[in-house]
């Protein structure tokens, strides 16, 4: 097999000479083992903490050892009665052609008429993070007035579209023109961030929606945060995604200076780590999945070309270089 490692915990944005691809004769089949030939690779904004060296709410990657991330792949070899060749199936050994793994960490594609790295995307975690973020942790109503930051992204992307479903007025942060304009033809006032600053973006989103904020979908932290905080609503729900602005920061940035909305607007802020919901999946995909097979949720897709690729795929997240879903074709 072929697979990436990382030969250093990088500071800063991480420089593309770290990831190292390696090869290795994989060993003989084990009883309970399945080898999957990976047909998609996932690239994801929480691997940077996984490159940080720190456990955080999962293990540091380890130097010099085959990296991991979401895939999607076909059997190839079993020695499981529960696959068998040719299976489609998603797991964690991403970052390599072809995965050998316990079949305990292996699932089979959910029998929904999509393309199958939708279950990368859409319909996997960062979909389900979507879901879980705006239903189970802001409380979204049809009544309330939606912010979404990294709004065309794979998890803000679902996050618009399930808010704009329920009824409610949806406006979302995104950079690149193109980005504004996909978040318009969804029916998303759209705002860019780009050449702002806080006051500068919260005059944007106040314009965006005059009634205030009742629920931010938080992705990016900074400046976004700080221009959320100022138009709150009361009793307004702030659900913590995720803060990709600093992922890449040497030294800690200064808090929102206006944190204090928070007790002004009598709201509340909630971080939340979708992997402590999975046991609600299948009432997702119940949800989601119908919709997303019928055409009715957009999802966009960039996709980078070669196992090769990846680390290049990676970086190219933080440069706001995809729209929609990030994935790797082999
Ligand atoms: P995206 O597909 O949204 O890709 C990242 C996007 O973030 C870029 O396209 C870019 O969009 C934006 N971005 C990157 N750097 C910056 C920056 N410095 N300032 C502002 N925007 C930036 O990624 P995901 O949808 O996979 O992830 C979105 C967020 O959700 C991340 O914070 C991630 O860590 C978090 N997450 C959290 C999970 C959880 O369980 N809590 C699970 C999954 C994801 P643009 O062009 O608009 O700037």
């Amino acid at each position: 097999m072929r697979f990436f490692t990382l030969t250093d915990y990088p500071v800063g944005l991480p420089d593309r000479t770290l990831f190292t691809l390696e090869t290795q004769t994989l060993p003989e089949l084990d009883e309970g083992e399945v080898r999957i030939r990976n047909r998609w690779l996932s690239v994801d904004p929480y691997m940077r903490g996984r490159m940080s060296g720190q456990r955080t709410y999962v293990a540091p990657f380890e130097l010099g050892k085959p990296m991991e991330g979401g895939a999607v792949g076909e059997v190839i070899a079993s020695k499981d009665a529960h696959f068998k060749e040719g299976d489609l199936v998603s797991h964690m050994g991403g970052w390599r052609d072809i995965a050998q793994l316990p079949a305990s960490g292996v699932q089979k594609l959910p029998n929904i008429d999509v393309p199958e790295q939708a279950f990368l995307g859409v319909l996997g975690m960062p979909g389900m993070t979507a879901w879980a973020g705006l239903n189970l942790i802001a409380e979204c109503q049809s009544s309330d007035k939606v912010l979404v930051s990294a709004a065309s992204g794979a998890v803000g992307s679902l996050v618009v579209q399930l808010a704009k479903a329920k009824g409610c007025h949806v406006v979302g942060i995104a950079g690149a023109e193109h980005k504004l304009e996909w978040l318009a033809s969804r029916g998303v006032e759209a705002v860019s961030y780009r050449n702002k600053n806080a006051e500068e973006l919260e005059r944007a989103i106040a314009q965006a929606s005059p009634e205030g904020v009742d629920v931010y979908f938080e992705n990016v932290g900074g400046i976004c945060l700080e221009a959320a905080l100022g138009q709150l609503n009361e009793h307004a729900r702030i659900a913590v995604c995720g803060m990709i602005g600093s992922y890449n920061d040497t030294a800690p940035a200064p808090g929102p200076s206006n944190l204090s909305q928070l007790v002004v607007r009598k709201a509340r802020m909630q971080g939340f780590i979708v992997a402590d919901h999975w046991h609600r999946y299948a009432d997702f995909l119940d949800e989601v999945g119908p919709q997303v097979a019928a055409g009715q949720i957009d999802y966009q897709e960039t996709v980078e070309e070669t196992l090769e690729r990846t680390p290049d795929a990676f970086l190219a997240l933080f440069e706001g270089a995809n729209t929609g879903k990030m994935i790797v074709k082999l």
